[in-house]
């Protein structure tokens, strides 16, 4: 049986609405280890302790990926005895040191929160570090930045552990409503996705596709980034947007300089449909201000005036180093940067206009047959629901 205690963060600040949050993070945590075996999952106090018959490894490549866990540590569960406290943290440094190499020094600190324990904090590690260094004679005692640190935590029982691993942090997935996230092949729509969903957003993803224009390929890829995604979220329902006849239409009838506005005009009237029939109430893009000529303010505007839904965008003030070094640590950025074709980069002209007035935007549009494109691509699309891909379980996560 492993045991792993969970601790989360800002759900602690949530005053009456905490049972809400704390209920969706006991949740998902019993669903993303449902198929590793009968899990027990339980909050007390202030911490969630799961106790599973999976391996140790596989549980913590899950759990370290639920939003609303800020870390996680491996525990050894021992009654509240001196003499079984001190055995399991034989145990746990026996462990420690048959798996990380180079400890050569250690140190027990030992929280008390059970004040029947009739020893004191520190008489307690001072015991204990006795015992251990009884067994290992090999090790020394360093109150300073020791090796390993081993933490006692006494309550109704008592919790060791030698490990605290980062969570992503964030707020439960699903406790803040439901997003429709637009989802290209590239770097930064998967990460501002991702942060959507860490502050509880619920997320469908959307891809627009333009077969031939681009290749079954880089749907391949997206939906290969939505089963990252999923690591993170379980089950993601994904649409897959015919995209090419509005694709064509745009190239037959609009100014090429204003050819990718109108493009993300197009999305996202198609988004807020879509939004309609899956009762979503907001968009998310991988949009960054001043990266390229449609993501100036002028720009913007003129994408945000054919939508009511508001449109988030969590890397808009982002660095692109500060991107590509979080697309890493969620798993995303080796996906990312495959090959592909991106329906704009077809046609991104040698000057594309930085800054359309709204009237420019419309005018472009008037040849185009709009509310029809729509129907067509709506009806066209495909919806699909991608699992996670576990085998990414051990990437690392950032925070
Ligand atoms: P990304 O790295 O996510 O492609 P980007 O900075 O390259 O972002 P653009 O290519 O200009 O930006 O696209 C801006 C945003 O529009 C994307 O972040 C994404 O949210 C959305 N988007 C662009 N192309 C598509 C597409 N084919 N399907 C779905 N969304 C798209
Ligand atoms: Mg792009």
């Amino acid at each position: 049986m492993a045991h792993i205690l969970l601790r989360y963060g800002e759900i602690h600040l949530k005053g009456q609405n905490q049972r809400f949050f704390l209920d969706a993070l006991v949740r998902n945590v019993r669903e993303s280890i449902a198929d590793l075996g009968r899990a027990q999952v339980r909050h007390a106090f202030g911490r969630i302790l799961v106790d599973s018959p999976a391996e140790e490894e596989a549980l913590v490549g899950r759990l370290r990926k639920i939003f609303g866990v800020v870390s996680l540590s491996p525990v050894q569960v021992a009654s509240p005895a001196l003499p079984d406290i001190a055995g399991a943290a034989v145990d746990i440094v026996g462990a420690a040191l048959g798996t990380r190499p180079g400890i050569a020094t250690f140190k027990v600190d030992t929280r008390r929160a059970d004040k029947r324990f009739p020893l004191t904090s520190m008489e307690t590690s001072r015991e204990v570090g006795q015992t251990v260094q009884h067994r290992f004679p090999q090790l020394q005692a360093r109150m300073d930045g020791p090796d390993l640190l081993v933490r006692i935590d006494i309550r109704d029982q008592a919790y060791l552990s030698s490990e605290t691993i980062p969570g992503p942090g964030g707020l439960p997935y699903g406790t803040g409503g439901r997003a429709l996230a637009l989802i290209s092949g590239g770097i930064d729509s998967p990460v501002a996705s991702w942060l959507g969903a860490r502050r509880g957003v619920t997320i469908i993803p959307v891809h627009f596709h333009s077969f031939p224009f681009t290749s079954e390929r880089s749907k391949e890829k997206v939906l290969d980034l939505c089963r990252v995604l999923a690591g993170y979220m379980g089950p993601l329902g994904v649409w897959i947007v015919f995209f090419t006849d509005i694709q064509r239409a745009i190239q037959l009838s609009v100014p090429d300089g204003l050819r990718v506005l109108v493009l993300r005009r197009m999305m996202m009237r198609i988004a807020d449909r879509l939004a309609e029939q899956d009762r979503a109430t907001a968009v998310i893009t991988g949009e960054n201000l001043g990266q390229v000529a449609s993501q100036t303010i002028e720009s913007i505007a003129a994408i945000n005036a054919v939508t009511r839904l508001p449109v988030l965008r969590p890397l808009i003030g982002a660095d692109k180093m500060e991107i590509v070094a979080r697309a890493e640590a969620i798993g995303t950025y080796e996906i990312s940067i495959r090959p592909y074709e991106d329906c704009c980069s077809l046609f991104v002209p040698p000057h594309p206009r930085t800054q359309p007035g709204l009237g420019e935007a419309d005018e472009a549009e008037r040849g185009l047959p709009i509310s029809a494109l729509i129907d067509t691509a709506v009806q066209r699309s495909e919806r699909l629901t991608i699992s996670p891909r576990w085998a990414r379980d051990t990437l690392p996560v950032g925070s």
